[in-house]
């Protein structure tokens, strides 16, 4: 996983970002996102999801959770249900997978590199893709994550 300092996170996304020790999140309720990216191994379209969750002491759903390395046996299921290419890895942390061939898609250039699928820039077609797949999951949950992005665009 690369580190803050490794990274070039431009302008406005830098102040959203942490990355670094893992984040313990615990809500009474989450989301399931699910934007379009490029598979950078076959350059098809592949769907990718994130979970986003209300940071510490806030009601808005407004931290959306990248390198999960822990979330509860209820979640993965529904996580399996909804995007079952959204799966733990053997680094230890959950990813999505291309839904053609299967390649691992890189977590940090989803959530952090501006263009990704979830920081898309404003107008921008996976902003718009964004906005059509949330699922509002009411139900508990507990999560360990690497990396946090604090007020999502969506
Ligand atoms: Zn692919």
């Amino acid at each position: 996983m690369r580190v803050l300092q490794d990274s070039l996170v431009a302008g406005l996304a830098q102040d959203r970002i942490e990355q670094g020790s893992p984040v313990k999140f615990r809500a009474t309720r989450y989301r399931i996102v699910s934007a379009s990216s490029l598979c950078p191994a076959c350059g098809a379209w592949t769907q990718v999801v994130a979970l986003v969750v209300p940071a510490e002491g806030q009601e808005t759903l407004d931290a959306c959770l990248h390198y999960v390395e822990h979330i509860p046996e209820s979640v993965q299921s529904r996580v399996r249900a909804l995007a079952p290419w959204y799966r733990l890895t053997a680094e230890s942390y959950w990813a999505n997978h291309c839904e053609h061939c299967d390649t691992r898609q890189d977590e940090y250039e989803l959530h952090c590199e501006p263009g990704g699928a979830f920081m898309p820039a404003p107008g921008s077609p996976a902003q718009a893709a964004l906005r059509l797949s949330a699922w509002d999951i009411p139900e508990p949950i507990a999560a360990i994550a690497g990396g946090v992005s604090h007020d999502p665009p969506f």
